[in-house]
């Protein structure tokens, strides 16, 4: 079991999560982060810390969300490690309203 990023971070990337978490489980994408599940200790400290609601333990995961466990894990083998919080993407505010954002998530990390 880990914890589980989804669909409601995609172009915000507020990263407080980030700096909330005890070991170095969070991996970067152009416009979404993945938890590593290997790395995830399941102390749930993340979930608060997110203001769009992004991050569920992956056994209370919504049925409509069950394909980001595989995408988390796929991810975050692909994408660099990021350890610190940094600025939230410039429309973050925007994009945090939005429903259906998947179709918009940017996977190769030289699109940007
Ligand atoms: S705090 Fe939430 S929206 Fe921000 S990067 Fe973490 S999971 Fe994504
Ligand atoms: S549950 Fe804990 S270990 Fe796992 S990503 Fe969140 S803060 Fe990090």
């Amino acid at each position: 079991m880990a914890f589980v990023v989804t669909e409601a971070c995609i172009r915000c990337k507020y990263t407080d999560c980030v700096a909330a978490c005890p070991v170095e489980c969070f991996h970067e994408g152009p416009d979404f982060l993945v938890i590593d599940p290997a790395a995830c200790i399941d102390c749930g400290v993340c979930v608060p810390e997110c203001p769009v609601e992004a991050i569920y333990d992956e056994k209370d995961l919504p049925p409509e969300q069950h394909e980001y466990i595989a995408l988390n894990k796929r991810l975050a083998a692909q994408w660099p490690l990021i350890t610190t919080a940094q600025d939230p993407l410039p429309d973050a505010d925007h994009w945090a309203e939005q429903k259906n954002k998947r179709g918009l998530l940017t996977e190769n990390t030289e699109q940007v």
